[in-house]
């Protein structure tokens, strides 16, 4: 890879996390989900080789790089088959908000043990009644005038790593004591917390990190709960979000090449006529076509990583989403090249890509499914009407 596109530090980074990653490989990965265990090991030898918290400040005991260098470390571990959910969530998003505005407080409480690994942090802003829309969340907070506590109440779906995540960053509403709107605000809830009960939803994806449905019964949190200032909930979520799509590309980019990989190999040695079947257009043609794909979206997601980590958010936003709907689409189009490539052994167990066709569907749904990104677009970027 160019240096234009990558210094020579973070082509460094590739090529350890790579190791890091083929000595774990896919059939540790698989071994872990199987067993319905989680991937401790990986974690934390990620987490000494300072690989977690690469994006988080230097003086927290972080990298003190960015979320290009962060994408890199979740692209890497997921083409060597074994990718950590949970770096989207705890230093990406929860770690990057904490840092730019939580309070010196919470900085000193978490960021050093979100970097070491030590802890993690899940999000939820998802709720079953606003999906989509993220503006219709009732999720709400009181404040008790005479202790000053907050009291969070409602409902939240689909949020990963809730049971294995010391706190969840919950995306709820306060009303504004001017106009008596509600505006959006982030708390920090232990995963303990009186009144925080967690149901894991049955997914068919076939991962360590699970999916949980969140009831907050007034959960009763301390002042201090709430994550940096009141009035500034909106952006400070914003800080958030766009980490999380670039992250969720490159979650996306490492599963397709890890399939594209394993197809390539099968291609090139499966041979039932004269030549390898990988000799064929039909089947070469497409494993190019989705590779191509690939090194477009990862040019996309270098693009929007570096614009987030120059501080621009606002087009760092546009190239974010972007990046999240082309990794996305290369994925779930490498993944199924990827399956039928291997014929019957596509749908074996033990070649195990068959599972990867549902995972791959992950990207294209979550944090923000396809339809959004392209009304996004449509309107943001080529100023289209909207229809809702
Ligand atoms: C594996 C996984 C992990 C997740 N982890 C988390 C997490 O950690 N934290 C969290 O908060 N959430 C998480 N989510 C939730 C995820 O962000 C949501 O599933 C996603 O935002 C879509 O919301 P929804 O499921 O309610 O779909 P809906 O909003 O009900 O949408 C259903 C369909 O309708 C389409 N649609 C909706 N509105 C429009 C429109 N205006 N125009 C065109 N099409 C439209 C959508 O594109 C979609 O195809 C996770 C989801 C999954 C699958």
């Amino acid at each position: 890879m160019s240096a234009l596109i990558e210094t020579e530090e973070q082509r460094a980074l590739r090529a350890s996390v790579a190791a890091l990653g083929n000595r774990y490989g896919r059939d540790y990965f698989a071994d872990v989900v199987r067993s319905g265990k989680h991937t401790d090991e990986l974690w934390a030898e990620a987490a000494a080789l300072g690989y977690l918290g690469v994006n988080l400040p230097e003086e927290y005991g972080g990298g003190g790089s960015g979320i290009q260098e962060l994408s890199i470390v979740l692209e890497e571990l997921g083409a060597a088959g074994c990718p950590l959910l949970m770096l989207v969530v705890s230093p990406a998003i929860c770690g990057t908000v904490i840092a730019r505005f939580g309070t010196e407080e919470q900085k000193r409480t978490w960021l050093p043990g979100l970097a070491d690994g030590t802890r993690k942090m899940a999000f939820g802003i998802t709720e079953p009644d606003a999906g989509s829309n993220s503006h219709r969340i009732t999720t709400t907070a009181r404040r008790e005038a005479a202790t000053g506590d907050w009291l969070l109440t409602g409902r939240k779906v689909f949020v990963s790593g809730v049971d294995i995540a010391e706190a969840t960053m919950i995306v709820g509403r306060t009303e504004d004591a001017r106009t008596g709107r509600l505006k959006p605000c982030l708390f920090l809830v232990p995963r303990d917390a009186d009144g925080f009960t967690r149901n894991m939803i049955d997914m068919e994806i076939g991962a360590p990190e699970k999916q949980f449905e969140l009831v907050l019964d007034d959960v009763r949190l301390p002042a201090d709960a709430l994550v940096g200032d009141e009035d500034a909930g909106l952006l400070q979520l914003f800080a958030g979000l766009n980490p999380e799509r670039i992250m969720t590309a490159a979650f996306a980019l490492g599963m397709a090449r890890y399939c594209i990989g394993r197809a390539v190999d099968y291609a090139r040695t499966r041979q039932v006529w004269k030549e390898p079947i990988g000799a064929h257009q039909a089947i070469a043609h497409p494993l190019a076509q989705v590779h191509i794909e690939v090194e477009c979206a990862r040019l996309m997601t270098q693009k929007a990583a570096r614009l987030y980590d120059e501080g621009d958010d606002i087009g760092a936003g546009e190239a974010a989403n972007m990046a999240k709907y082309a990794a996305a689409e290369a994925c779930v189009r490498a993944v199924d090249q990827s399956v039928h490539t291997l014929g019957g052994n596509g749908l074996t167990r033990e070649y195990g890509l068959a599972a990867m066709v549902t995972a791959s569907r992950v990207a294209r749904i979550a944090p923000v499914s396809r339809e959004m990104i392209l009304n996004y677009v449509s309107h943001q970027t080529l100023g289209l009407p909207k229809s809702y």
